[in-house]
């Protein structure tokens, strides 16, 4: 089939490249000219595992190109596909401006029927202003139908999430619109939900604030279980051996952040109010998310007594392991703290540095070259992301270079007995802390 997608992000680039893969041709489109330049030069922009090659085969293929004109798109595709940013406002809202640009910009270009999928994460109700703003700007009167396709990829493992989904929401009102979508899956495989364009867009909100719910209460446990001297790892594995809770999104840590989860869960706060439906579990779960990485702070300052003029490591700045993205990244946040209190920070991340470096909240920190550099001297070392690159590092080696060696291990990534046998003390999150013998 002949689609394109209008917005080549974490998203959109991902998506498109997948679509290629299993045979369909696909335009790539984006407003960001640096961007279209770097991926028409061959370039890929995004650090995502896997995606540089798929990109490039079906470049090769003829399958996959890039262009800055909607009109292109639209013109050459059956389905156009939209996954522009919905960025939080400051009042909670849902920014929805980028989406209704490029709403007006497919109908204003639209000669005859096309299918307009929304792929972006937006309120619900959505679909409805889109079609409507659709047929007001469509000078041609060319007929189309709008659904909802809700994404549910996980950066890190995008390119595997893309190819394997759990399954696939469509929201449509058009059976037509259905079929085609139908035939766009349909190489994946995979089960399909029909739904209506109003519950497609739900779930999506509902889904993510699920997630984020569960990751909020296994926070709160770990709290109790420091408290009273359980370890929230055994805990976690007992609930999650449970079939009807499971064991993903069980893992304590300094909260989640991210571009997806805090804005979706302040989204989907309003969007209930705005029905009028008060969401209170929703805002507690902010302010659990919110205090976890304070509990974090005031760990490391009780123990290291003043932040100011200590050299700190810290190791991961993405607000996940695999990818390069540090939006709302807690880790950015901390060394942010950090730096206020007058620390020295020395981060590592194995791909995140080049977009930390721009980042002014932190502009005083220094960046080393490897995980192991970024410790010598070092009074503390802190853990902020889970990357499986630092679990492979010589420990015994850190410990030499580090002037004390103190750890802070947010995401639980060492064994508290291992690390106080190699010589730390060693504190991690919803764990007894551990000092050498
Ligand atoms: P992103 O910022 O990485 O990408 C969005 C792209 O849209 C950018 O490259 C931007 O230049 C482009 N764009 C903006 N306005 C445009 C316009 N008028 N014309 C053409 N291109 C335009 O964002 P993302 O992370 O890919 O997220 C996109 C949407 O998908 C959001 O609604 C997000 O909530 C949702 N989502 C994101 C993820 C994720 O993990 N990142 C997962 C599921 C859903």
């Amino acid at each position: 089939m002949d689609i394109s997608i209008i917005g080549s992000g974490y998203v959109g680039l991902v998506t498109g490249a997948c679509f290629a893969d299993v045979g369909h041709n696909v335009i790539c489109i984006d407003n960001d000219s640096r961007k279209m330049e770097t991926l028409q030069a061959g370039r890929v922009p995004i650090y995502e595992p896997g995606l540089e090659e798929i990109i490039h085969r079906n470049v090769s293929a003829h399958r996959l190109r890039f262009s800055g004109s909607i009109r292109e798109g639209v013109d050459n595709s059956q389905i156009i596909f939209i996954a522009v940013p919905t960025p939080q406002q400051p009042n909670g809202d849902v920014d929805l401006s980028f989406i209704e640009k490029v709403s007006r910009e497919i109908a204003g270009v639209l000669t005859s029927y096309r299918v307009i999928v929304d792929k972006s994460t937006v309120p619900v109700k959505t679909g409805e202003r889109v079609a409507e703003s659709i047929k007001r700007y469509n000078r041609h009167g060319a007929k189309f139908d709008v659904v909802s396709n809700p994404e549910f990829l996980r950066e890190g493992c995008a390119v595997g999430d893309l190819m394997h989904p759990d399954r696939i929401v469509i929201g449509a009102q058009s059976e037509y619109a259905l079929d085609l979508m139908k035939k766009v899956y349909e190489p994946f495989m995979v089960p399909i939900l029909v739904t209506d364009i109003n519950s497609a867009e739900l779930i999506k909100h509902a889904a993510n604030s699920f997630l984020a719910l569960k990751i909020s209460y296994i926070n709160v446990i770990s709290a109790i279980c420091e408290a009273s001297g359980a370890d929230v790892e055994k805990v976690a594995d007992g609930i999650g051996m449970d079939r009807r809770i499971g064991r993903q999104f069980l893992n304590a840590g300094i909260g989640y952040g991210g571009s997806c989860f805090p804005k979706d869960v302040a989204a989907f706060i309003t969007i209930a109010e705005q029905v009028g439906v008060p969401f209170n579990l929703l805002k507690e779960v902010q302010q659990i998310n919110a205090g976890q990485k304070e509990r974090f702070l005031k760990l490391i300052r009780e123990t290291l007594w003043v932040l100011r003029e200590k050299k700190i490591a810290v190791w991961g700045l993405t607000f996940k392991p695999d990818t390069d993205d540090i939006r709302f990244s807690v880790a950015i946040d901390l060394v942010a703290d950090m730096l206020r209190e007058g620390a020295h920070v020395m981060a590592y991340d194995p791909k995140g540095m080049e977009k930390a470096r721009e980042v002014k909240a932190i502009a005083e920190a220094r960046f080393a070259a490897s995980a192991l550099e970024a410790t010598e001297g070092a009074e503390a070392l802190v853990i902020a992301t889970e990357w499986s690159d630092f679990a492979n590092v010589n420990l015994a080696l850190v410990k030499e270079r580090m002037t004390t060696p103190i750890v802070f291990d947010g995401r639980n990534l060492f064994n508290p007995e291992t690390m106080g046998q190699l010589g730390f003390h060693y504190h991690s999150i919803g764990r007894a802390s551990v000092a050498p013998p």
